[in-house]
């Protein structure tokens, strides 16, 4: 069975573009593969050091996978920072990255804003955690919004080099499987992650600014719907989101040019199950106020049970936090072993 790994940060409020983009696709991926769903809370401190209530947060986030479907039986839900072997192997691919890789990256532009001197290290070093993150299991399948796209390429950037740099090492061991890369064969120990981001709504954009994604710490609350937000609050932020004057094309190549418009098609296609095109096919010549209330509709209707779930568990943190608990035991014996092995092939003694 292939082996899926992703992650949610507790950074604050869960956003439609987390369900859409992330959880969504964890819960379908549950049937074939084998899943491994982390709270990722290494990663929170590194655009804001000091948190209010970061448990909470954390409960929150392992709340909303159970109650979108993931079940933490057959799968494994836990927090990051019960597993150190995740900090461990992120100091190996600190010295593996290479500072350039780093300062391309946009999350960290976005993020560092203009001054980038004085943007914490670890900040710099978060696509380096998010490989390690996947590859102390060695997982191959990575679901993720379309932001995180160039964190994935720079996975399999470190986990090439890593291969290559230790090639003889990882025959010695008897660690390493042969794979094809492009066309090149390699004796790899960590495979190359494929990320997985397909769907109608890959980057769902702030209902504010739709050349802006939705995103947790954006300031305005009026630029995301929140998966607790009350079907009150949904039809609200809906009904105030920014659109242009013209009806809805009946094509999606009639959303070139109109953000606003296509991120709204794109949300209610993935929140219907559907594609854009089917959405248009129903809703093209009308206007965005007869098309907004349908999307407000499908909108609770989706949500809501997941929020009312999310309320239940939330009021129980000694059951979330057994689940948080045995997940990650059974997490960190795996990841011991990778780790133990990364050991041998580099040469530390132990
Ligand atoms: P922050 O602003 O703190 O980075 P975030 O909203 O980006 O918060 P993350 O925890 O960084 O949330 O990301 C969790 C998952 O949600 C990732 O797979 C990410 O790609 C996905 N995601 C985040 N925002 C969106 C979005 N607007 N559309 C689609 N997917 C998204
Ligand atoms: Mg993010």
């Amino acid at each position: 069975k292939p082996l899926v790994f992703s992650g949610v940060q507790p950074t604050g409020n869960l956003h439609l573009g987390n369900y859409l983009g992330a959880i969504r696709k964890f819960v379908a991926l549950q049937e074939s593969n084998d899943c491994i769903y982390c709270v990722v809370d290494l990663h929170s401190i590194t655009a804001q050091l000091v948190h209010e209530d970061l448990i909470g947060q954390i409960r929150s986030i392992a709340a909303a996978f159970i109650a979108s479907g993931i079940d933490p039986e057959k799968h494994i839900v836990f927090n990051q920072s019960a597993v150190p072997q995740h900090a461990e192997l992120a100091w190996v691919f600190n010295c593996v990255a290479r500072i350039g890789w780093m300062n391309r990256m946009t999350q960290f532009k976005d993020k560092a804003g203009k001054d980038r001197e004085n943007a914490s290290l670890g900040l710099l070093a978060y696509p380096s955690l998010m490989a390690a993150d996947i590859l102390v299991y060695r997982a191959t399948h990575v679901p993720v919004g379309d932001d995180q796209k160039q964190h994935l390429e720079l996975a399999r950037d470190i986990a090439m080099k890593f291969n290559l740099d230790f090639k003889e090492k990882i025959r010695a061991t008897g660690t390493g499987v042969d794979i094809v890369v492009g066309e090149e064969p390699v004796h790899a120990y960590f495979p190359m992650v494929e990320p997985m981001i397909e769907g109608p709504a890959p980057r769902v954009m702030s209902l504010r600014d739709g050349t802006k994604k939705m995103s947790k710490s954006d300031p305005s609350d009026l630029s995301r719907i929140n998966l607790m937000d009350d079907a009150e609050a949904i039809s609200k932020k809906i009904r105030k989101a920014k659109t242009d004057p013209d009806a809805l094309p009946s094509e999606t190549e009639g959303l070139k040019g109109r953000p606003e418009a296509d991120n709204l098609v794109g949300i209610y296609a993935a929140l219907a199950d559907t594609s854009k095109a089917n959405v248009l096919a129903q809703f093209g010549g009308q206007q965005f106020s007869a098309f907004k209330p349908a999307l407000i509709d499908l909108a609770v209707s989706v949500l809501s049970p997941v929020t009312t779930e999310m309320r239940r568990l939330m009021d129980d943190t000694a059951h979330i936090d057994a689940i948080l608990r045995k997940g990650g035991e059974r997490a960190r014996a795996r990841a011991e072993k990778t780790m133990a092995e990364v050991a041998d092939i580099i040469g530390f003694l132990r």
